[in-house]
């Protein structure tokens, strides 16, 4: 097929393409699927039917799978997904409790851990008051979200999260991580570099390690669901 174009245009700097060069290589086509649904270049880490890609502690992941999602089996550890993952786009469905119990951190607490380490933190935070820094959507202990975009206790929520990972040289940190995530379509944090691992109490540091890491679902005893998680690995 012919693509109209220009080749008697400027370069553009960085390139060697032209201003609506016609022979720069096309974007790849992904299906977006409907909404809900799965892109077509994604890798499915839970479907709603088993936790066959994950594993917990002692080898299985225990927690219970029913009508279309997974729900923490309090005191059986976290998961974590068996595909180790690096940079790219990480969706995940999660609901809190709708029975309201306890409060603060106490409410609807688990967390996903990028790459195993990183925590975007997931609480019930609808009218929950508590530090800032551990409300749904904060890099624990590090950023609070932009906005609380919280819906109400029960409901289905949204993370679509944007990772770009730490590199290290030897002991030194090349480039900190970063990462964008909107919740329930919200932004809440925009290329956010992370000042280290995610820590309770302590102030957060970078250890080195390597380019890829499990995504790991958090056992904070309450009873949180999740559904539809999938990754698509991205070279930024
Ligand atoms: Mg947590």
């Amino acid at each position: 097929m012919q693509i109209q174009g220009y080749t008697d245009t400027p370069v553009i700097p960085g390139s060697t393409w032209t201003v609506h060069d016609p022979r720069r290589p096309q974007p790849t086509i992904v299906r977006p699927g409907l909404p809900g649904g799965v892109p077509s270049d994604a890798i499915v880490l839970f479907d709603g039917k088993s936790l066959d890609n994950w594993e917990g502690n002692d080898g299985r992941a225990n927690w219970k799978v029913e009508n279309g999602y997974a729900e923490v089996a309090p005191g059986s550890g976290n998961i974590r997904s068996k595909m180790q993952h690096g940079d790219g786009q990480i969706h995940l469905e999660f609901a809190s409790p709708s029975l309201v119990r306890g409060s603060g951190q106490g409410r609807g607490n688990s967390g996903v851990f990028l790459q195993g380490i990183y925590e975007i933190q997931i609480l019930d935070g609808f009218e929950n008051p508590v530090y800032a820094d551990g409300i749904t959507g904060a890099i624990y202990g590090q950023f609070p979200p932009l906005v609380n975009a919280c819906r109400e206790p029960g409901e289905w929520q949204s993370y679509d999260i944007v990772w770009r990972g730490p590199v290290f040289e030897g002991n030194r940190v090349l480039r900190p991580a970063m990462v964008t995530v909107l919740h329930n379509g919200i932004v809440i944090h925009h290329a956010q570099e992370l000042q280290g691992e995610t820590r309770h109490k302590e102030l957060a540091s970078y250890t080195p390690h390597g380019p890829t890491g499990p995504l790991v679902l958090q056992d904070h005893g309450d009873l949180v669901r999740f559904r539809n998680i999938w990754y698509r690995p991205i070279q930024f």
